[in-house]
């Protein structure tokens, strides 16, 4: 059924959604005293209603049992890590539960891999990031060029779109790889790019950087549990991620890691080691010298944040039941159908108001658009909030004679098509009253 610009078609699509219940499991900010048009899962993705619980069972055995919890509890804090690996791995792709691990935060956990895998030597040292990259992934991949005493302006090499295109091509990034071919280290991207929403071909890139001896790693802020992966099949070294952007684990939740398992019993990468990571059948005896535990486990530093980590395990039992799969086949429908509309008011306007940069293919793409304002500023995203749409708005880059962007992310778990509807309306109308 060919797609339509009005409220009846959101709404039928919404009633023949199977995942469309999913919703209820979410509290929604409250804007004007309803729910909010909630966008923004991109950035921090709604609370799940059952975090709230998942917090209390902790806080409670904590309060009962002191330091027994770690034993004796109702999820015993020992081995508290482990209840999340399986619904991780599968939102990852890892093979088996031992390919992942959860702990820290990201940065730091971008830290720990980039130590074990950013080896250079001899004339091969450089790094590819993409353009723009996420500032804490650039500053990290700068850091580590002065860990070994790089000058990171030689040493990180940034792919950037060809004039005129905004994305990536699959192609120019293979080139680039081949031409620095034996003085390529690493290739560290994100998974789906932060600022265009692009998805990159992490299979293909993958096989380019390790044709020419190098690694290839991933900073999946973007792409966990928003586009289904399969990181094991594509033979990625390691990968990161976060868990409060479209895992819904709260603000400055714990985060994740993948090590690929021909890693798992390398014990001759060096790391940065904590007691956690030691051997769980004799750490608690203490021993002088660090055994590390098999698979990314091993590259633990301490013991388990135990609140973040239950508001991880409520979302992750929200995930397991609705599915990679199912998601994203919901997913490429609410986008195509953002899209749709959003040239839809295009043409009812008259004129380009919105330039969508996110790529058109869906393939190439999770749920985010990125869309180039380029008849409304930052007045236009204020009367987006003032009609109770939560999104998110950037300022153009100072001096590049671009536009604003808007950066919205309908997300299938709790996302409905009318909430498209109704966002697409109100950023229309703005443009209207913009120009009164
Ligand atoms: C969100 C995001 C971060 C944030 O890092 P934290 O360590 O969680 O603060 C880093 N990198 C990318 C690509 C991101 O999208």
């Amino acid at each position: 059924m060919p797609m339509e610009n009005s409220i009846e078609y959101a709404q039928q699509q919404d009633a023949q959604d199977p995942l469309s219940a999913f919703r209820n499991q979410f509290h929604f900010p409250q804007l004007h005293g309803k729910n909010a048009i909630y966008l923004c899962g991109n950035s921090l993705g709604l609370q799940p209603i059952s975090v709230r619980e998942h917090i209390e069972q902790e806080l409670l055995d904590w309060q009962n049992m002191g330091v027994e919890g770690h034993f004796e509890g109702k999820n015993p804090w020992y081995y508290y890590h482990h209840f999340l690996e399986e619904a991780s791995a599968a939102i990852v792709g890892a093979k088996k539960k031992e390919e992942v691990v959860i702990m820290n935060s990201l940065t730091v956990n971008l830290h720990l891999m980039m130590i074990s895998f950013y080896r250079p030597a001899g004339k091969r040292t450089k790094i590819i990031i993409e353009s723009p990259a996420f500032p804490s992934d650039q500053y990290a991949v700068d850091s580590h060029a002065h860990l070994h005493k790089l000058v990171p302006a030689d040493t990180v090499v940034e792919l950037a779109a060809r004039p005129g295109e905004n994305t990536l091509r699959t192609e120019d990034i293979i080139a680039t790889i081949n031409e620095i071919g034996d003085e390529l280290a690493i290739v560290m991207l994100g998974g789906v790019n932060y600022y265009t929403g692009q998805f990159f071909d992490l299979e293909k890139i993958t096989a380019a950087a390790h044709a020419v001896g190098a690694v290839a790693g991933y900073d999946l802020a973007h792409a966990a549990g928003n586009v289904p992966m399969k990181l094991h099949d594509w033979q990625v070294d390691f990968a990161v991620w976060c868990s409060y952007k479209y895992l819904n684990s709260g603000p400055g939740g714990t985060s994740g890691c993948f090590v690929h398992e021909k890693h798992e019993s390398n014990h001759e990468l060096p790391r940065l080691a904590g007691w956690w990571g030691n051997d769980e059948k004799i750490r608690f005896e203490m021993p002088r010298h660090f055994i590390p535990q098999r698979g990314a486990a091993g590259w633990q530093l301490s013991n388990a944040q135990i609140l973040p980590m239950a508001a991880h395990k409520a979302s992750l039992a929200i995930f397991a039941a609705a599915g990679m799969d199912r998601l994203r086949t919901k997913s490429e429908k609410l986008t195509a159908y953002l899209e749709f509309l959003i040239d839809a008011a295009n043409s009812a306007l008259g004129k380009n108001a919105f330039e969508i940069i996110t790529p058109r293919d869906k393939a190439a793409r999770g749920c985010q658009l990125s869309i180039f304002s380029l008849s409304g500023g930052k007045e236009l995203f204020d009367q987006l909030a003032l009609n109770g749409v939560i999104a998110d708005w950037r300022e153009p880059e100072k001096g590049s004679g671009k536009a604003g962007i808007i950066r919205v992310a309908p997300v299938p778990l709790y996302n409905s098509f009318e909430d498209v509807y109704q966002f697409v309306r109100i950023l229309k109308e703005g443009i209207l009253k913009n120009e009164q």
